[in-house]
């Protein structure tokens, strides 16, 4: 039996996500042949419409040359939708984790570059499948190998089921390669400068306090710190592959220092630019701090140096009207891989500017970070980063 449930209670409703293995994608023999990958939903009792349906699917396919393949989702009533259709180029390898939403926050699959990770808008349309029929019953996920030569396993399959499964993209016409559709805060300059705010609601939601005699956290007060970038551009850092002890150039990062700790790499911001009469974005760099492998358990990636600074302050009110802060702590500056971890969403009331008003985002979704890795690093228009 290859059928696991996840349920996540929300408000009032269970949100549901299906897996079943896939298997070997055959190479095209002549003619097209689909392989048949099939999802059985049992016993969710889900009927599937605009308040709640199929939100979200995701693959991980590996496959040496992914622009050769068509890949389907096949509903139990029939009714068919492309994923994705000969997407990545003549280079494009694998689909590493790829998912396909309506208002998939990298954009249109068709219109992005391999490695495919975070959540695009698939080539067909989810909300065709939303259509009343109930979510039980045997799913098919159609892979075509419509060239020869190579030939991939699909490894897994995921439908998501969830509330408001469709809703209205947000996506923005703005990227690297389209700036006519990006828009810049500074007329004279082109510079789209990322805008970087706090999300105070999630650290209230995640404030804890613990007493003295707590077992496990003596007098800590645990948080989860999310920052969010409201700006015209994406927050990037960017590395060269320049690795110091110190001040003494090493030859990578796995050549351990003097002193056992892991060397540091230069860092760059990429500020990226909109220049009159050109069709993709230009940017520069400047240089911004450092980064480092960090090799603790649930870490095991890179981390940018520096990134949050915390500070406690006792607050008092002077005759009931001047509040006067002192500072009672501080701790060292903490270093964050910055990634997408979140998505700002039209109605999640979470990514709300110090007026608690939602924020423009006029180039949602310009930039594209989902992993740790020591190149590149951000967080897009519109993603938040969160820490706890
Ligand atoms: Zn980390």
């Amino acid at each position: 039996m290859y059928l696991t449930f996840l349920c996540v209670h929300t408000a009032d409703i269970f949100a549901q996500l299906i897996y079943a293995p896939g298997g070997p994608v055959r190479d095209f023999e002549g003619t097209e042949v689909a392989d048949t990958f099939p999802v059985r939903v049992e016993n969710t009792g889900i009927k599937m419409d605009s308040a709640f349906g199929l939100a979200k699917v995701c693959l991980n396919l590996s496959h040496d040359r992914i622009s050769d393949l068509k890949v389907e989702l096949l509903a139990p009533d029939g009714t068919r939708i492309w994923l994705t259709n000969r997407n990545g180029g003549l280079d494009g390898r694998n689909y590493p984790g790829t998912c396909f939403r309506s208002n998939g926050f990298s954009g249109y699959i068709r219109d992005g570059a391999a490695p495919f990770m975070g959540e695009y808008i698939p080539d067909g349309r989810l909300d065709f499948i939303n259509n009343g029929q109930p979510a039980d019953g045997t799913w098919n996920v159609l892979v075509s190998d419509l060239r020869s030569v190579e030939s991939g396993t699909l490894h897994s399959i995921y439908l998501y089921f969830e509330a408001d499964p469709n809703p209205e993209s947000r996506h923005s016409p703005c990227r690297f390669d389209n700036s006519a559709g990006c828009e810049t805060g500074d007329h004279r300059t082109g510079d789209m400068l990322p805008d970087l705010v706090l999300l105070t609601s999630i650290t209230t939601r995640n404030l804890h306090y613990y007493p003295e005699n707590h077992p496990e956290f003596p007098s800590q007060i645990r948080f989860a710190a999310s920052i969010a970038n409201f700006g015209y551009g994406p927050i990037e850092t960017f590395g060269k592959n320049e690795w110091y002890c110190n001040t003494q150039r090493v030859s990578g990062p796995d050549e351990k220092c003097g002193d056992g700790s892991y060397p540091r790499q230069q860092l760059y911001q990429r500020i990226y630019r909109k220049v009159n009469g050109a069709d993709t974005l230009s940017y520069f760099d400047r240089p911004a701090g450092t980064n480092y492998f960090d090799d603790k358990p649930g870490h095991y990636h890179y981390h940018v140096d520096d990134w949050v600074s915390i500070e406690l302050y006792r607050q008092k009110k002077i005759l009931g009207l001047f509040r006067k802060r002192t500072l009672i702590a501080k701790g060292s500056k903490v270093s964050y891989c910055l990634f997408d971890s979140g998505i700002c969403q039209p109605h999640d009331n979470l990514c709300l500017d110090i007026h608690g008003k939602i924020p423009a985002l006029v180039n949602y979704g310009l930039g594209n970070y989902v992993a740790c890795d020591a190149r590149k690093q951000g967080i897009s228009v519109g993603g938040y980063d969160t820490y706890g």
